[in-house]
């Protein structure tokens, strides 16, 4: 069973490392067209080199946009639209976490963790609507975490920030039903990507090799599984969301996070 994107078109938003690169390649192998965007130019240069040895280049575009700058998200989808005519699925991956409790969080850190959680997929929204609602596959999948129902007190700005995107996406599920546009989200708990790399990298006991960093992260976390996911793993769930094969669930969410929200 195919999952029905061949030639459908794709953005997804931090598409140049971790989750977003793993659903990137796994849209190219499906045949999709999809369109990736991140900060770095670099990155993203070496993400497109990396995947145009496997895949067609004429179903590859990458733009460097900061997700937060609603002038550079305007010109990027106004240059997928330029390039591919069209845009039937939206993947809001884009951000990264706040490691900072409640005390050591200063009011700049709560500006930018709200903003950069729900104004990642707000300008990306208000940019790409138009062209979603003109599809008959329309549908925006929001990258989120168990922290927007499961907080942990040592990223209290991001555990708001997500419970906040949670909100928004229910809330843009019930209003965009009437144009066909559906609305998802995935809930990561601890997927090995670039944010645990930095954390990895910044470890105090420099020893521990990253199988034993990451295997004694999940131990301390009490990952039912025994391991942090892995990007692909997040991406399967991400597609199969995004894709027709889901076109009679909205508003809904998937779970990857390994067992560890242990709740109803
Ligand atoms: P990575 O750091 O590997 O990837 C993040 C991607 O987002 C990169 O491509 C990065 O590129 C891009 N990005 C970050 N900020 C912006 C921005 N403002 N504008 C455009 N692009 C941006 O991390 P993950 O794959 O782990 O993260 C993917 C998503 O999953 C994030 O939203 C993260 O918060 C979420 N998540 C991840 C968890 C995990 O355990 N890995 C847990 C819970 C949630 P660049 O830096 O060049 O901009």
């Amino acid at each position: 069973m195919s999952f029905q994107v061949t030639n459908k078109v794709v953005i997804v938003t931090g598409g140049s490392s971790g989750i977003g690169l793993e659903l990137v390649r796994l849209f190219l192998s499906e045949g999709a067209k999809v369109a990736w965007c991140g900060r770095n130019s670099e990155k993203l240069k070496s993400s497109y080199d990396a995947l145009s040895k496997e895949y067609d280049k004429n179903k590859m575009f990458i733009y460097q946009c900061d997700v937060l700058n609603a002038e550079q998200v305007a010109d990027f989808v106004q240059s997928v639209l330029g390039r591919f005519s069209a845009i039937d699925m939206l993947v809001n991956n884009a951000g990264q976490g706040k490691v900072a409790d409640f005390f050591a969080t200063e009011e700049q850190d709560w500006v930018d963790e709200l903003k950069l959680k729900v104004f990642s997929v707000v300008n990306m929204i208000n940019a790409a609507l138009p062209s979603l609602k003109k599809s008959d596959i329309a549908s925006i999948t929001n990258v989120n975490s168990l922290l927007g129902l499961k907080p942990e007190t040592h990223m209290v700005a991001t555990s708001v920030a997500r419970a906040g995107l949670l909100n928004l996406s229910k809330n843009l599920a019930n209003e965009l039903v009437k144009d066909n546009v559906r609305v998802n989200s995935i809930l990561i708990g601890l997927v090995e990507s670039g944010q645990w790399q930095r954390r990895f990298e910044e470890r105090s006991d420099t020893a521990k090799t990253w199988e034993d960093w990451t295997s004694n992260v999940a131990t301390k976390k009490g990952i039912p599984l025994g391991r942090l996911g892995k990007p692909e793993e997040a991406a399967y769930a991400l597609m199969f969301l995004a894709s027709p094969l889901s076109s009679y669930t909205t508003g809904s969410v998937i779970d990857v996070s390994g067992g560890l929200s242990k709740e109803i």
